[in-house]
């Protein structure tokens, strides 16, 4: 029995795992293994408290000697949770997560051990960071790279380990992660959101940015997985015809889940909990074996923390219910990929800033202002943000038509757009109307059904608005949250900041407003779309809109280096260009690996799975026809036509596999000759990447002629239907 019966067999043995339910109710559980504000308030002095609590609440330094009594709490913490180690837990730029773990252990001086846990082991390490891409921000000889303790996250459990949240950054303070320019990006939007907020309310101190990512996931039985090495080694199925049904009866979303899936959602959402992620919502998505998860949102830093953390949750309790748990943007062929929404949406300290326009006049214009300005933010770096979530693996699913197009535009819906037409439409007069003393009154009825109407949705707009937040769409499902958020936050950061400038030059007052936000009204205008963003009359339309319509992603990645984006990152304190110049060539460096791997695993696939099995069938078939021959005579010729026929069909398509996978084989030695990250990636996406297509439709074709028993890896159909 060939490798795919066997795990084919295995799979369909497997049952539902029962796992432990706690005998506590989700509240009770809740955070239980994270160093949450109980535990802070439980274990700290008062004043070491206090100080913790105004490090985090408001971004106010922390002094050794605070930190010095926050590692003690937390060490009677530890050990009271059984901890040995501790390690730090940073997010490079590889889109995982990094741990080193060490023992809290230290010589007692008498021959022994003590446990030791100091302020020094919280707030920094240094990790040997000379295996991290850094683009070449650290050159081997000054190989050092620092992790720094971010207080605004908390700590955490895992088995026995106490885990840190960092930030990870050069020996010359250069950003090698994620963490650092996102918080700098937070900060930005923060600052210039605030000035903003206050020419409505003075009292307003801080702006925070809340997100909701909304998780999709494939789940595969692992043993089916295994005899996958596409699979295994890239993430996606490299071959492999649609099965006959697959998504075309809607009968899987939001189907019934099936119970090997949900034994193992209850796990994962159980230790979600534990870990203090809030996680809602679970469902079954378009796609057959496709699933989403989706916690409440919260503040942006801690939610990315969050995600990255579930991430690497649901691939370790995947596998402890036999299945592999496939994070990829486009696992299969065919069926819709995995996206992460992110819900964004901002917040003062004194209420939310992007909710349906409330009551008083005030609160409506406010409301139109942080809108359009966060569409100027979006407009003017659209390609920016589209270079943000752009990546090897998300480009298999943008632009196909199921997810966003890879043009950035903005959906509004019916009565926003009817809104922001008004304000611009009218004079200003008009729309202000004096009411007495309650303050001034937007002529235009008010809005409460922006809420109701969320059903007035644009699933093809990657970036759309639904009565409280946007939706960024466009965002891949295995990417870190943070790349686009730090691009979003930073854009809206430097549109308010301007918006704030141009207000007080003209007057400050709320005409003043009124009148920039007209402007801005009109000049947003061409990325307000809510039309059909998979149709080729919306490609020329973008592009006469002067939007940014490039699809490959080595070219897309260019955005970054852009005047526009070097300006915006750097005047908002962000990044600086060398560190985007660094950051830049890991992007390249990462994409051209990734088409590197799955070339080379497309080409030992083909020549030593695919191809032999094709030429055992066709000597099968050319030795029936011989036992025909020698019984029939001549007459044998019409019995063996349809033999005759498979035989030649099997040679053509395997004739061209393995040419295919020779010129393959020369273009990818031509492109690793060049230097260059961006050229090498340019020459991957162009000369070697089309090869893959192309070896695979002959393979698919031969899956489907090839007598079942002898094909060797599974099929579709085995593949993606967990029962
Ligand atoms: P959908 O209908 O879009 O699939 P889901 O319920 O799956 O909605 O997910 C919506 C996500 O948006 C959740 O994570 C939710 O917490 C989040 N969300 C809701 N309101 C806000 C808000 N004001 N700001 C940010 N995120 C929000
Ligand atoms: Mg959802």
């Amino acid at each position: 029995m060939n490798l795919r019966f066997q795990s084919y067999e295995a799979a369909s043995k497997k049952k539902p795992l029962n796992i432990t339910v706690p005998a506590e109710r989700p509240s009770e559980y809740f955070g239980r293994y994270v160093f949450n504000q109980e535990k802070m308030f439980r274990y700290l002095p008062k004043d070491t408290y206090r100080a913790l609590r105004r490090a985090i609440e408001q971004a106010a330094p922390l002094s050794r000697e605070v930190a010095d009594s926050v590692a003690q709490g937390m060490k009677r913490w530890a050990l009271d949770m059984g901890v040995t180690h501790c390690t730090h837990w940073f997010q490079p730029l590889t889109e995982g997560t990094a741990e080193k773990h060490d023992a809290l252990i230290e010589h007692d001086g008498k021959g022994g051990l003590i446990e030791e846990f100091t302020g020094k082991m919280l707030v920094q390490q240094e990790p040997d960071a000379s295996s991290f891409p850094s683009g070449g921000i650290r050159s081997t000889f000054e190989a050092r790279g620092y992790t720094a303790w971010d207080p605004a996250s908390p700590v955490f459990i895992i088995g026995d380990t106490l885990m840190i949240p960092t930030v990870f950054i050069a020996y010359t303070g250069e950003a090698l992660d994620y963490k650092a320019p996102l918080k700098k990006a937070l900060a930005a939007l923060d600052k210039a959101a605030t000035k903003v907020a206050q020419l409505f309310d003075k009292e307003v101190t801080h702006v925070t940015c809340n997100l909701g990512w909304e998780q999709e996931y494939f789940l595969v039985d692992e043993d089916l997985c295994a005899a996958r090495p596409d699979l295994m080694l890239t993430g996606r199925t490299l071959m492999g015809h649609s099965a006959a049904k697959n998504q075309q009866m809607d009968d899987h979303y939001f189907g019934a889940i099936p119970e090997r899936v949900q034994a193992f959602m209850q796990d994962l959402e159980i230790n979600a909990l534990q870990l203090g992620i809030p996680v809602k919502t679970r469902h079954n998505e378009v796609a057959p074996n496709q699933f989403e998860l989706a916690p409440i949102y919260e503040e942006c830093n801690l939610a990315v923390d969050h995600n990255m953390l579930l991430m690497s949750l649901m691939r370790r309790i995947a596998h402890k219910h036999g299945f592999q748990c496939l994070l990829h943007e486009k696992p299969f062929a065919g069926v819709n990929g995995s996206g992460k929404h992110e819900n964004w949406s901002l917040q003062t300290d004194r209420g939310t800033l992007l909710h349906a326009p409330g009551r008083t006049a005030e609160e409506q214009l406010r409301f139109a202002v942080f809108i359009v300005e966060t569409l100027k933010g979006v407009l003017r770096h659209n390609g920016l943000l589209k270079a943000s979530i752009m990546s090897a693996t998300n480009e298999h699913r943008l632009g196909a038509n199921e997810a966003p197009p890879a043009i950035i535009s903005s959906f509004l819906g019916k009565q926003l757009e009817e809104l922001l037409d008004h304000i611009s439409e009218n004079d200003t007069k008009d729309v202000l109307r004096m009411k007495g003393k309650q303050g001034l009154q937007l002529d235009i009825p008010q809005i409460p059904e922006l809420l109701i109407d969320n059903t007035d949705r644009n699933r093809t707009s990657p970036f759309a608005f639904v009565g409280n937040r946007f939706e960024f769409r466009a965002v891949g499902s295995s990417a870190n949250c943070a790349s686009a958020l730090i691009a979003l936050n930073t854009a809206v950061a430097e549109a308010l900041d301007e918006f704030h400038t141009r207000v007080e030059k003209a007057g400050g007052d709320t005409a003043a407003i009124l009148h920039v936000l007209k402007e801005d009204i009109q000049a947003t205008r061409p990325i307000r779309f809510g039309g059909n963003g998979y149709g080729e009359e919306w490609q020329q339309e973008a592009r006469a809109r002067g939007l940014d319509c490039e699809t490959s992603t080595p070219l897309v990645i260019d955005r970054y280096l852009d005047e526009t984006s070097v300006r915006m990152f750097e005047h908002m304190g962000v990044m600086n260009l060398h560190e985007l110049r660094a950051r830049n060539d890991i992007k390249w460096e990462t994409y051209y690996k990734k088409v590197q791997i799955e070339s080379r695993v497309l080409g030992d696939l083909s020549l030593n799975h695919i191809l032999p099995v094709a030429m055992r069938y066709q000597a099968e078939l050319a030795r029936g026809m011989e036992s025909l021959r020698n019984l029939f005579g001549t007459d044998s010729e019409k019995l063996c036509a349809r033999n005759m026929n498979l035989v030649i069909q099997v040679g053509q398509h395997a004739d061209a596999i393995a040419e295919g996978v020779e010129q393959m084989t020369e273009a990818r030695k031509r492109a690793n000759h060049i230097e260059g990250e961006r050229e090498r990636a340019i020459a991957y996406h162009d000369e070697v990447l089309p090869y893959l297509e192309k070896i695979r439709r002959h393979i698919d074709k031969l899956e489907l002629i090839v007598e079942d028993e002898a094909w060797p890896l599974p099929k579709y159909r085995e593949l993606l239907f967990i029962r």
